[in-house]
């Protein structure tokens, strides 16, 4: 089953599915390994800086081996895509979907650029993921006296004309949530959410996953959101994993990350079933 037809379930069966962001191969391994245990599909997600670690390339050859070796239902997103160059080389490369970031400009050059990514991934059987309305923070886990950012309120008009006009297959908005974890939780706009999304044939997309509260996360997906991306809680589970595994006596990094890698499929499985999968 294709990408598209996993939002189409998910929409029926009213879930959402995960993106899971990750930058380096244990990472990845277990977003993998948790995908073929539960059966559930997970979205593997790179924002630029992770896809240049990692390599771009190299992400779409052992993600398509885990789809059609193994048959696991993973599929790989270049998420906050904002450099043409990159978009394209993922496009070219087989990745399932991607994410044109046209947030932070003006909403004409958004429209007019959103379009081109369409074209050119339609062409190719790639989705993409449109982005009207900046969405603030960054994926890191923010020290307590700083408060969540202000994020931008745009018209459900706007969001519809923006799905309309640039052919996306999932859209981004604004509904109150920031990335990166703070020590307040953010509340979401559900009842916006849920006039968008009555009126969007298009998927919904909730940014800035880590640090909501389970009740507000499924207060989401009840009003239309149908990906929720996931990162921070990831990256803080990896880290703090390896920063016991460091204070050992190990040295091998097969020992050393072991740990880190149980950490995140942990967290992943635990995303899993919060989004009613
Ligand atoms: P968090 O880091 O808050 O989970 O957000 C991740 C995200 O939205 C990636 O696009």
């Amino acid at each position: 089953m294709k990408l598209i037809n996993y939002l189409e379930k998910a929409k029926k069966q009213g879930s959402a599915i995960g993106q899971f962001n990750f930058s380096t191969m244990d990472q990845l391994r277990a977003i993998a390994d948790v995908s073929l245990r539960t059966k559930a599909p997970v979205i593997a997600g790179m924002s630029m800086g992770e896809a240049d670690f990692f390599g771009i390339e190299e992400a779409a050859l052992i993600v398509s081996y885990y789809q059609n070796k193994k048959r696991i239902p993973i599929f790989l997103n270049l998420d906050h895509g904002r450099d043409m160059m990159v978009l394209k080389r993922a496009i070219n490369a087989g990745y399932d979907m991607v994410h044109f970031d046209g947030s932070k400009l003006p909403i004409k050059e958004n429209i007019a650029i959103t379009k081109k990514v369409v074209s050119s991934a339609h062409k190719k059987g790639v989705l993409v993921e449109g982005e009207l309305g900046y969405i603030p923070g960054s994926s890191s886990y923010h020290k307590k006296n700083i408060s969540i950012p202000d994020f931008e309120d745009i018209a459900i008009e706007d969001a519809l004309s923006f799905a309309k006009k640039t052919g996306v297959d999932l859209l981004t908005i604004p509904v109150g949530s920031v990335h990166g974890v703070y020590s307040k939780s953010p509340k979401l706009k559900l009842k916006f959410l849920e006039e968008v999304s009555k009126k969007l044939s298009q998927s919904l997309v909730l940014h800035g996953g880590s640090g909501i509260l389970p009740k507000e996360i499924k207060g989401a997906i009840k009003n239309g959101i149908r990906k929720i991306n996931v990162n921070t809680e990831l990256r803080v589970a990896w880290k703090n994993s390896l920063k016991r595994s460091i204070s050992g006596n190990d040295y091998a990094p097969y020992l050393l990350l072991k740990d880190s890698k149980k950490a995140v499929a942990k967290k992943i499985e635990e995303k899993i079933k919060l989004f009613n999968l």
